[in-house]
């Protein structure tokens, strides 16, 4: 009956072992991970946690599998919903798809909401080209109204990504709302490594493959690239009919995700 089309895993099934090179994100995250596990420890004691935290980081590096991992180190469902999603709908959908998502968030608690590109929806109101736009600004001040409609012991948390967290409504960052930033950056050469590790855990690869030297010659790369470089190398041993992945195939996959990086052209906004 609803149309909320936001969804929900009951299990996600991924835990902070799946995710390599944010270590300070992780331990960021593991008050909140211990809160969902136990809230009761935590409202008891008249401990106040925060109910919403902004995700910053670029394109790729793995904000929507953090989310995911938080829930399932925590083992409460995952709900999720993409700001991009609102912005083709007819007005008065977003906000009752808010609504309905927070409803259905709150008779599962603990739990965890996600909401991936949070600036699509929560850019600074009054500021779209040729004026406002209602459905948006309805929408954000639905998400608003349910931030400050239930309390940190209803079990709930909201984490909400982005990676333009500059445009976003100042209104948004309030206390109590998403007030605490967490943020995760491009992986430096260790974290590249460990990141190759995760994501050669299931292929097959030859022994004169050194994952440090692909991380060597790998730089800007981002968790997401890299989870790409180690299944285009897979993709082409197959069709090459190697029995496993050599240095020859991660070589032409390496030029083949740096030539697609540079036909793209970066733009701030
Ligand atoms: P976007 O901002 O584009 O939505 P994101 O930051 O949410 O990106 P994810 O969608 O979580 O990034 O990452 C895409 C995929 O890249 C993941 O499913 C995973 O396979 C891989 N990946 C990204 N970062 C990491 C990481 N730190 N460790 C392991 N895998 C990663």
């Amino acid at each position: 009956r609803s149309k909320a089309k936001f969804e929900m895993e009951p299990n996600t099934g991924v835990t902070f072992e799946d995710i390599a090179g944010v270590d300070e994100a992780k331990q960021d995250f593991q008050e909140i991970v211990e809160f969902l596990k136990t809230p009761e420890k935590f409202s008891s004691v008249g401990a106040k946690i925060p109910k919403g935290v902004l995700l910053v980081g670029p394109p790729g590096t793995g904000k929507t599998l953090l989310a995911k991992a938080i829930a399932g180190e925590a083992k409460v469902p995952f709900f999720s919903l993409s700001g991009s999603e609102f912005i083709e709908m007819f007005v008065g959908v977003g906000a009752s798809r808010v609504r309905d998502l927070f409803n259905k968030a709150k008779e599962n608690s603990p739990c965890l909401v996600f909401i991936d590109e949070i600036d699509a929806v929560g850019r600074q109101r009054g500021t779209g080209i040729g004026g406002g736009n209602d459905e948006r600004e309805q929408t954000l001040n639905q998400l608003l109204t349910e931030m400050d409609g239930f309390n940190s012991n209803t079990g709930v948390i909201v984490i909400a990504a982005t990676n333009r967290p500059e445009i976003l409504d100042s209104a948004l960052l309030r206390p109590g709302r998403f007030d605490r930033q967490v943020t995760v950056g491009l992986p430096d050469i260790r974290g590249r490594e460990e990141i190759l590790k995760v994501h050669s855990n299931n292929k097959k690869l030859d022994k004169d493959i050194s994952l440090g030297v692909i991380a060597m010659r790998t730089p800007g790369f981002s968790g997401a690239d890299l989870a790409n470089l180690m299944n285009e190398a897979a993709i082409l041993a197959g069709r090459r009919q190697k029995e496993k992945i050599t240095m020859k195939e991660i070589d032409d996959s390496i030029d083949r995700i740096v030539a697609g990086m540079e036909g793209t052209t970066m733009t701030d906004g």
